[in-house]
């Protein structure tokens, strides 16, 4: 108590003290990570983070050092999944921040766009988000239905913005001047210098509203889109394999729940809060709107379509490990009964218990024997053929449907499991053995029969000993 008081009033008078921090609410990850890459994440304390100190809506560090933002909540999201604390590095620009990848003194940005030159130091995550480029004229100009009639115009964009070289391939004839920050491109653009400014809408909304520039609309849409990745230092091939599964297990879902945060509200003067609308104002935004309904409307069904495929995924996945639930086994099981029986085929089940887990938790902590859950899951996952399938039964226990496989068969893999995972270096002060009980499926039988079968045999491999494999007294 007294401590935490004492925190309180050290970070009251040094308000500007440290750099932000996403700490996670648990130290192990989510994500359906193989043995290489829990090893490596058990060996660092933190991700260092560079970020674009001022590019709102997507990337703003506050006088307070608060990183804020669409990518700081993406990075948020990514240190919850991943389990480790994601650290802002300071820097005074995005030129800088790009120094220090390149210098290793971050390893990661918190987003970029893939070019040739940064591949040169960086590599990148498949996009978290992909933007359409559009084109911000002024509010008396007509609208845009085909990019192609409007290129002998001259446009704009800021200095070093990573779509400039896109925009390019995409339109060579297109003239584009550079500005040094988006204001000035968009007061080019508002007293008639140049046509068109060319950015993504929520850039535009913010930078317009901010400056107060309103006699601006979005008149077009290019066919370039903008991706941002994240972007992490180029000889860290385990910590790029971890933000792209991070990146992965977005769903459309977490995507939206940020972006219409930050695209319905945006920041202005720190405190103050104002809706975007009013940026994207009058009958421009709302023919804008009413064509990309349109495309909308299609995108629907499908967006639909996905959305349901992520729902059956997540029903059917075991949240710890990433590997099948005991839902998907059930309804495996009953398929692979109603094979065997129609083709007169055969099929075995191996069950699976970790020995004295219970002293695992006990003394290392539930998240340790998490730890151990999650790499056990790889484990197998790496070990069964292609065909099979394993599931977490429950708990600490496992579950594998070998289709095609007779008992011999299921007797040597069960064995080779268990002295893979008894070989295995958890990370932890002892040695982790598991018991297996194996069964095969014979036509007269249900699912309980079976299960029960492979129940007694785990039971009798417990009672011999444990590290072992029974099967109905066979061995
Ligand atoms: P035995 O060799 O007889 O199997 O001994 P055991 O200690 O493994 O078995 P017991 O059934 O006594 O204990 C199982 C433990 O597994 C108790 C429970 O708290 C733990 N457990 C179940 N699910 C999870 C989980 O998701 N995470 C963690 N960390 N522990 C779990
Ligand atoms: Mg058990
Ligand atoms: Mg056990």
């Amino acid at each position: 108590m007294l401590i935490n008081i004492l925190i309180l009033i050290f970070s009251l008078s040094f308000p500007a003290w440290a750099a932000d921090r996403f700490v996670p609410k648990n130290a192990f990850s989510t994500l359906p990570l193989n043995a290489s890459e829990l090893e490596y994440l058990s060996h660092i304390d933190h991700i260092r983070m560079c970020v674009d100190p001022d590019w709102m809506p997507y990337d703003f560090v506050t006088e307070r050092n608060e990183y804020i933002g669409i990518n700081a909540d993406f990075q948020k999201v990514f240190a919850e999944r991943i389990g480790k604390e994601i650290r802002l590095i300071e820097t005074v620009d995005w030129k800088q921040s790009l120094d220090y990848a390149k210098q290793r003194q971050c390893e990661i940005l918190s987003s970029a766009t893939l070019t040739e030159q940064r591949q040169a130091f960086l590599a990148f995550t498949r996009p978290f988000n992909v933007y359409p480029i559009v084109i911000a004229t002024r509010s008396d100009q007509s609208f845009i239905t085909d990019v192609g009639g409007v290129l002998q115009k001259t446009f704009v964009t800021v200095k070093g913005f990573a779509a400039l070289d896109l925009l390019k391939r995409k339109y060579p004839q297109m003239i584009i001047v550079e500005a040094n920050d988006a204001r000035t491109g968009l007061e080019w653009v508002a007293s008639g210098k140049v046509f068109g400014y060319l950015d993504t809408v929520a850039t535009i909304g913010y930078q317009s509203q901010k400056h107060g520039i309103l006699n601006i609309k979005i008149a077009g849409v290019t066919d370039v889109n903008y991706k941002m990745s994240v972007a992490v230092r180029n000889d860290y091939p385990l910590l790029l394999s971890i933000f792209d599964k991070a990146v992965a297990s977005l769903t459309e879902a977490d995507k939206l729940t940020i972006l219409n945060k930050w695209i319905s509200i945006t920041y202005e003067n720190r405190r103050d809060y104002r809706w975007f609308g009013y940026g994207l104002y009058g009958v421009g935004a709302l023919l804008l709107l009413l064509a990309l309904r349109e495309f909308v409307v299609s995108r629907h069904k499908m967006r639909l379509q996905a959305l349901n495929k992520e729902l059956e995924l997540l029903s059917n996945t075991d949240m710890l490990t990433g590997i099948a639930n005991r839902r998907l086994l059930n309804h495996a099981f009953a398929k692979e009964i109603a094979r065997a029986r129609r083709y007169h085929s055969s099929f075995s089940v191996i069950m699976l218990d970790i020995d004295y887990f219970k002293t695992i938790n006990d003394n290392f902590g539930h998240q340790a024997g998490d730890h151990v859950l999650q790499m056990l899951a790889v484990l197998l996952d790496e070990t069964v053929r292609a065909n099979d399938l394993v599931g977490r039964w429950g708990g600490e226990e496992f579950l594998l449907l070998c289709p095609e496989t007779d008992l011999n068969g299921a007797l040597q893999l069960a064995n080779t499991i268990r002295q893979k995972i008894q070989q295995y270096d958890f990370g932890l002060p002892l040695i982790v053995t598991v018991s297996l009980g194996v069964a095969e499926y014979h036509e007269s039988q249900s699912l309980e029969d079976l299960i029960k079968i492979a129940d007694t045999a785990l039971y009798n491999a417990k009672k011999a000993g444990r590290n072992q494999v029974k099967a109905n007294g066979v061995q």
